[in-house]
């Protein structure tokens, strides 16, 4: 065992000398490794070929310039990344996210997650990730177009249906979709729909591709509360972010009879304790592109906090939908104190170690990202399928695939936490169970 933990401990210090700098990277492989230890325990083939070093080293990293012009002719260069992780599964598939903290850090530690959570969805998909520092706040129409076409002028020669597939992550939704597929097609003269997900409708994409990761993760935290013979019913829940996973979440919630209270962007959060109106959130942030703010505009009854903490916010249910460490110690403290019963992760990696910790072990129920969130790119994976059989499926039809694959995820992790003797830690559970497919492929498709 002291040995194992020994082999663990130095395969983590190499990535940190091989990453210097790379915080998030090191965060989210340090809570695989840490679920590790009994597998290579009890497997030790997956040590014989050096699985997890090998499965810490991306296949491929590019990095290039984006070069593009603004409304008034000025000359902007930004950073492009496209890091291909693991294809043992199939090909890379991952997002691409637009946000001016983007670093290699940042995109290495999403693709590292992608690599467990596509495993995860059971679908023929490898990991990979990308984006750019790009800001695209306050930018027009055209900028955003003029960005995403320089984007695609390079990404272009690195992607294909049976290569790489990217979709949308934080920055990025249908309309940059939209753009980078236009380029593409420009580009290489194929209408190849298979190399990104996320379109419109009329143009190979995929109906639920919108409310997928929004809704699994909902699906996810009602199997887990179906364990204590509970459900979303009556739960007063709060979703932080009000992007695209935290929209559908909410309006997940509200199918299952629950009621979400609060909500927030990056400036602050919303509290309406009537339960959210989510016709005027889609109205600001989908039509009008406005902040969480404005919503006090149109509602009186309910009130904004400027810079407020929305984990203050008491609930039984909490679904962290921002972005990474969005939820520490501290917080997890208070809702803990304020009768938290379960909390599945939106985003990716929203919980720091500590406040996983706090959750673990005051007996909450903790769905992680790689597992609660998953819906999204199995949907994109769903989207796959209908543009190779040039298909295109009902949103009845696709919805109950989601639910069945959410329902599956749920099961695959609490039966590997079982196996491990931790049954319903569905961190350990969601590590192993991904971590064994990958490598096993990995051993099967030789040293490559
Ligand atoms: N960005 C999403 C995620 O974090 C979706 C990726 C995809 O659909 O390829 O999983």
């Amino acid at each position: 065992m002291k040995g194992q933990t020994s082999k663990i401990e130095s395969i983590y210090q190499q990535v940190i000398d091989r990453n210097p700098g790379e915080t998030e990277f090191h965060q989210a492989v340090r809570e695989v490794l840490d679920s590790l230890e009994p597998v290579i325990m009890k497997y030790p083939k997956y040590a014989d070929h050096r699985i997890i070093e090998r499965i810490c080293e991306p296949e491929r990293q590019i990095i290039f310039r984006v070069p593009w012009t603004d409304d008034k002719g000025n000359i902007h260069i930004n950073r492009g990344f496209r890091v291909e992780f693991n294809s043992a599964l199939g090909p890379y598939k991952g997002g691409l996210r637009f946000h001016e903290s983007v670093y290699l850090g940042i995109i290495k530690f999403l693709g590292f997650e992608q690599i467990f959570k596509n495993a995860l969805t059971g679908m023929p998909i490898g990991g990979g990730k990308g984006g750019s520092d790009f800001n695209p706040k306050g930018r027009s129409d055209a900028e955003i177009m003029r960005f995403c076409q320089s984007f695609m002028t390079e990404l272009y020669r690195h992607l294909g249906e049976y290569t790489d597939v990217p979709a949308g992550d934080i920055g990025v939704g249908g309309r940059e979709i939209g753009y980078m597929f236009g380029q593409y097609k420009r580009i290489t003269n194929r209408y190849e729909a298979g190399v990104l997900t996320g379109k419109g409708l009329s143009w190979g994409g995929s109906l639920v591709r919108t409310e997928a990761t929004g809704y699994g993760a909902v699906y996810f935290v009602n199997e887990m509360l179906k364990t204590k013979k509970d459900s979303f019913e009556g739960k007063t829940c709060v979703v932080s972010g009000s992007g695209n996973v935290a929209i559908y979440t909410v309006e997940k919630i509200n199918h299952l009879g629950g009621k979400v209270v609060a909500m927030s962007d990056s400036n602050g959060y919303i509290y309406d304790k009537r339960g959210v109106d989510l016709s005027l959130v889609k109205q600001l942030k989908e039509v009008e592109r406005r902040r969480i703010k404005d919503y006090c505009d149109t509602y009186k009854g309910a009130t904004y906090v400027e810079g407020g903490n929305i984990w203050e916010v008491p609930c039984q249910v909490a679904m962290p939908s921002a972005t990474q460490n969005e939820l520490d110690e501290k917080d997890a403290e208070m809702l803990v104190k304020n009768g938290c019963i379960a909390v599945g992760e939106g985003a990716n990696m929203p919980t720091t170690p500590e406040g996983t910790k706090v959750f673990l072990n005051a007996g909450v129920l903790f769905g992680p990202g790689k597992a609660a969130n998953a819906g999204g790119v199995a949907t994109s994976a769903l989207e796959m399928q209908q543009n190779a059989s040039r298909d295109s499926w009902t949103f009845e039809y696709t919805e109950k695939r989601l639910h069945e694959i959410m329902i599956g995820i749920h099961k695959a992790c609490y039966e590997q936490s079982a196996e491990f003797g931790q049954p319903g830690n569905y961190i350990l559970g969601a590590n192993i169970a991904s971590f064994r497919k990958v490598a096993d492929a990995m051993i099967s498709q030789g040293l490559i």
